[in-house]
């Protein structure tokens, strides 16, 4: 099946009490009991529910994956994949992930004994010498934020495998439509359904898809036993959200390369970051392993002022973090999304506080340039 026929089907069958289309809200915390340990499958909503678990068999299908688990923000699910390792378990961290999967790794899991290295996986001969003979993980995200830095999944997970390390990706900027990182040997796409999966703005969510039995049975394990579950009504929402991600992310690829190409032109812009441009030292990777570019785009202002007086300028992009929805988001990536990364660190990533980000949404093109345009004079 095609991969939108999937995102409309996979998990939403009519519902077997009513024949309902569209998956109902679940919104119960208990279930009835026909007699003493005999029920239909379900006893209490943080152990199952059958949104989220019609949410689960969605994704789990559009990544490739035999089982998938949603959680209550990406941050949960990308903790409890963390609790596959333990301490005196050594992770090789991609240099440039998410603020928080770097703060979940410096301040939290570094007081569990769990150890990790930053390393800058684009060149994967940086890898080699990374790895030890505790090394359980190799966790990267692949576009980076905000920088658009790519890492080749294929040659990451060869390397691991030999070495007896699971691979973990972060699928969030491009989403399974764009880039299926299990097709290359990733072991667990994590995902924050947050952006492109809900791709509305008006639910937080995690996910985390695998084909390994043992760690999904894990991972399954510690989703009931912490219990950071998404709930009935943003699993529907999310469930929502994917039925139409194929259409969503082929209008953010559309207009993300217009944004791109016109700021790249533009005599006021130093540096444009996007996989999409002939000029992303990754570009040839990115045209082999993504089947598009998106609507993620950084660009260099030169200076603070610079940056400040374009994200105060814009009309129709919205100043705040988050990204993936169908409203154009800007933002500053050193005070926001990246403040609690060490100025030092920002820097030689490329987060510089001239840099400004857009996420670009699926309005009107012509309106999203012009908005652009008159921020930029
Ligand atoms: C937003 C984001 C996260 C964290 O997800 P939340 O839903 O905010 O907890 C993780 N990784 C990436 C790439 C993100 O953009």
């Amino acid at each position: 099946m095609g991969f939108s026929t999937t995102a409309i089907h996979a998990g939403n069958e009519p519902d077997i009490a009513t024949g309902a289309v569209s998956v109902p809200i679940y919104q119960t915390s208990t279930y009835a009991q026909d007699g003493l340990g005999r029920h239909k499958g379900f006893e209490y909503a943080r152990t199952q529910n059958p949104t989220r678990s019609a949410l689960e068999k969605n994704i789990a299908a559009l990544e490739g994956a035999k089982f998938g688990f949603a959680f209550a923000s990406g941050m949960s699910a990308i903790d409890a994949t963390l609790k596959l390792v333990k301490a005196g378990d050594h992770v090789i961290l991609g240099d440039n992930t998410y603020g928080g999967t770097f703060r979940l790794f410096s301040r939290v899991l570094s007081e569990y004994g769990v150890e990790f290295d930053l390393v800058d996986t684009s060149d994967v001969t940086n890898l080699e010498p990374a790895f030890r003979s505790n090394t359980k993980m190799v966790f990267v995200e692949t576009p980076t934020n905000p920088v658009m830095t790519v890492t080749d999944l294929q040659a990451v997970s060869d390397m691991a495998h030999a070495r007896g390390a699971r691979v973990v990706c972060d699928n969030t900027f491009m989403s399974p439509y764009f880039q299926r990182p299990i097709e290359f040997g990733v072991d667990i796409v994590v995902h924050s359904t947050t952006k492109y999966l809900n791709g509305h703005s008006d639910s937080v969510g995690g996910f985390v898809a695998l084909n390994d039995e043992k760690d999904a049975e894990w991972i399954g394990f510690i989703q009931n036993s912490v219990g950071a579950i998404l709930s009935p009504f943003d699993s529907f929402l999310v469930l929502r959200g994917t039925k139409t991600l194929a259409v969503r992310m082929e209008a953010h690829d559309k207009n993300g390369r217009m944004v791109a190409n016109f700021l790249a032109e533009h005599p006021r812009i130093e540096r444009v970051f996007y996989p999409g441009l002939a000029s992303h030292p990754q570009h040839e990777l990115a045209k082999r392993q993504q089947t598009g570019f998106g609507g993620m785009v950084a660009f260099e202002t030169g200076s603070l002022a610079n940056a400040k007086k374009v994200l105060e300028s814009v009309k129709l992009c919205t100043l705040g973090e988050s990204l993936g929805g169908v409203e154009s988001l800007i933002s500053h990536p050193a005070s926001m999304t990246h403040a609690s990364v060490p100025q030092e660190k920002r820097e030689s990533l490329g987060i510089t506080d001239g840099l400004v980000r857009v996420s670009v949404g699926i309005e009107d093109i012509e309106d999203i340039l012009a908005d652009l345009d008159q921020a930029l004079s």
